[in-house]
This record gives C-alpha cells, structure tokens and sequence, in this order.
C-alpha cells in the first residue's frame, strides 16, 4: 500500500504519518525532513536548498522530483510508503505519477488533512521538535512532560527556523497558491479521502484509518 499526506503546513501530517507507518509497516518519505538533512550535511542540494526553506517558499520543482525520485526507488524493496510533503505542486504530483508508471507501481490514497487557517499559526509557532527522533510537541496544545525535553529520548526541543510568524504567513499562502490544486487533481482520479484535522491525535488517526480502510478495501 502506497499512500499521500496531503494538506497545510501544521495540519498534523508528520504526527499522523508517523502512526500510520507504524500500524501499517509503511517507510515515511517526508520531503522535508530530507531536506533538512541535506541542510544539516551541508549538501550540494541543501545549499541550493536552504534559501527556499528559510523563506518559506518551495524548493524548484527540478531539485525535488530528482530527489524523490532517488528516495522512492531507495525505500520500494522495503514494502509500501507513505509520501509526507510530496507532491506539493501539480508539475510535482504530474511527475510522480511518471514515475510511478515506470515502476509498475500506484497510489492507493491520498489523505487529505484539513485545518482552517486561524488554527495554523498557533499551532506552528508554538510547535517544538526533537532533533534525535523527530516527534512534535506544542508549547500549550501538546506539551512534553519536562520542560524544553523530548518524552522519549531526553533530547533538548528546538524551533524549526521556519516556524516564525512571517514565514508561516508566506508558507500559508504558498500552500493556497501551489499545493491546494492539487488536491483537485487527485480528486479527479477518484483518490482523495478528507479528513477534519481539528481534534485530538487519537481521534484524527481513527478517521484516517477509515479513510484507508474504505479505499483499500474497496
Ligand atoms: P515541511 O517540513 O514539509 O513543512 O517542509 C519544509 C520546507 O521544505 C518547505 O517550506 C519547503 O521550503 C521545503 N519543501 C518540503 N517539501 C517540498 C516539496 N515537495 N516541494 C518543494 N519544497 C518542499
């Protein structure tokens, strides 16, 4: 089973993925951990990338697709995946399906998460990180049981450099103007499932699942 996160930075994806992949022995490709992986090695595509990143706005459509498609063929022989960040425009989305069919391969659902706006910016600016394994925490909504500490490592939280209010403004707008139509597009295909992204962790996972199950199923 292949699946897509789709929806707004500060939607949930990254927590939700993380779930999903454990329940259904799935590998997460999220873009923008990658990303920030080539920044932190200092890559040649982290240094081309790294502007994009910091302003909010979207790596090229070129760099991206190259790298997904390297991440795709990597983690494949290791069963299905779940693709979190990616696509994030339709010349992205057009590209993997490219690919996809030169792999004999499909997309059996895309998840749609969907949170208004005025919840978006609180929930990214008071968002806080582990550096070690990656889980989310928010400062008010979701906070660790020690202060600063991530829960399961012990590892000190930080504040992802784009989680500023002047980025979240720009990197909202950019997902309206690039990321939204594609949900359109696989509408189209008959592959979109919505789900409310507003409520607890454990609720939002229940619909997902029943999302997946009424695809995969079907
Ligand atoms: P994220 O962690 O998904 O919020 O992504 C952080 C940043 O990485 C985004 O604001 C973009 O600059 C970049 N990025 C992640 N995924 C993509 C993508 N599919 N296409 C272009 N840029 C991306």
């Amino acid at each position: 089973m292949n699946l897509i996160f789709l929806g707004p930075p500060g939607a949930g994806k990254g927590t939700q993925a993380k779930r999903i992949c454990d329940k259904y022995n799935l590998t997460q490709i999220a873009t923008g951990d990658i990303l920030r992986e080539h920044l932190k090695n200092e890559t040649g595509l982290g240094k081309k990338a790294r502007e994009y990143i910091d302003a909010g706005n979207l790596v090229p459509n070129d760099l991206i697709i190259d790298m997904m498609r390297y991440e795709i063929e990597k983690n494949r022989s290791k069963g299905g995946y779940l693709l979190d960040g990616f696509p994030r425009t339709v010349t992205q989305a057009e590209a993997l399906d490219e690919l996809l069919n030169d792999l004999n391969d499909k997309i059996d659902v895309a998840i749609v998460l969907n949170v208004p706006n005025s919840e978006l910016m609180a929930r990214l600016t008071g968002r806080r990180v582990c550096p070690s394994c990656g889980t989310s925490y928010h400062l008010i909504f979701n906070p660790p049981a020690n202060e600063g500490v991530c829960d399961h490592d012990g590892e000190e939280l930080f504040q992802r450099k784009d989680d500023n209010e002047e980025t979240v403004n720009n990197r909202l707008e950019v997902y309206t103007k690039e990321t939204k139509p594609i949900i359109t597009y696989y509408e189209k295909q008959g592959l979109a499932h919505h789900v409310d992204g507003v409520g607890t962790v454990d609720e939002i996972f229940n619909l997902i699942n029943e999302g997946i199950d009424s695809f995969v199923n079907n």
